[in-house]
């Protein structure tokens, strides 16, 4: 089976988007190689980010998948595409937590770096105009973003169950996953898919041994390398699921 590129329907802040020729339910994304952070004020970019990034996603989906997390993936195009099926985005981020940094952190003036009893599951309003805010559960109902208290439970041990995946997989490649972001969407049986992308970009990720920050912290921080911190991450989740170039 192969794929044609269509029209541009988005250009985003990390990817761009068309259609499928002849696929009304697909779409083609594209990683591009820009960096931004808080709410876009801050931009960047690096060579081959975009391809990274695709690169770490697909190994990060792969092993999802074979754990039965069920993802948007058809068909990776590398080095910077994939196709993916076409979903109504719930409209919410969901952030798990394993450890406390950046905003929760900060909000209850908790030092980085504590590790919770639990995982800690949060939900976002997707809006950049509103810059993302966090919401609650009857905020979530409120603004219609899932039909029952029932999906957002659903939503819960979905974020729960990546976090199980992602957390040995880190684990086994040297690094602690501190928080990360996932967005998850719907088809038009209300069949629940993990969508958008994980990558260095939307976790926290710090080495084991050193603490070395390997995510978009550095970026945000001005920490500086920032390009060999996510070639890092895609070296070893590469060793460590043994895989070549995917
Ligand atoms: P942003 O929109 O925040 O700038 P991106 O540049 O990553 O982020 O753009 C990708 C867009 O595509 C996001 O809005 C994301 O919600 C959306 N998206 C990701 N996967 C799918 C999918 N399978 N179906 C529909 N939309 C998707
Ligand atoms: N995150 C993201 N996109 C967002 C907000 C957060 O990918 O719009 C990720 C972020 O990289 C981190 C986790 O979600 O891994 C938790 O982010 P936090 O709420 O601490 O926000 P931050 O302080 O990073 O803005």
């Amino acid at each position: 089976m192969s794929y044609k590129k269509g029209k541009e329907i988005y250009d985003g802040k990390a990817k761009k988007l068309f259609d499928v020729v002849g696929h009304p339910e697909l779409l083609w994304q594209e990683f591009k190689d820009s960096l931004t952070a808080f709410n876009a004020q801050k931009r960047g970019s690096f060579e081959q980010k975009g391809a990274l990034n695709r690169e770490i996603s697909a190994l990060l989906y792969e092993e999802l998948e074979s754990k039965g997390v069920t993802t948007h993936r058809v068909m990776e195009i590398p080095p910077t595409a994939i196709v993916t099926k076409k979903l109504d985005m719930v409209k919410l981020e969901v952030v798990v937590r394993n450890i406390l940094a950046g905003s929760t952190a900060k909000k209850f003036g908790i030092e980085e770096g504590k590790p919770l009893e639990a995982p800690l599951v949060e939900f976002y309003y997707k809006d950049d105009a509103l810059a993302d805010p966090f919401v609650s559960d009857d905020q979530a109902l409120m603004l219609k973003t899932v039909r029952s208290k029932a999906e957002l439970d659903e939503l819960r041990s979905f974020g729960l169950k990546v976090n199980e995946v992602l957390k040995s997989t880190m684990e086994r490649a040297g690094i602690d996953l501190v928080d990360f972001k996932i967005e998850v969407g719907r088809d038009a049986d209300r069949r629940l898919y993990l969508a958008d992308e994980i990558s260095p970009d939307c976790c926290r990720l710090w080495d084991k041994v050193t603490g070395q920050k390997m995510d978009k912290d550095r970026f945000r921080r001005d920490l500086g390398g920032v390009e060999e911190a996510y070639r890092e991450v895609c070296v070893r989740l590469k060793s460590t699921l043994k895989k070549g170039s995917v």
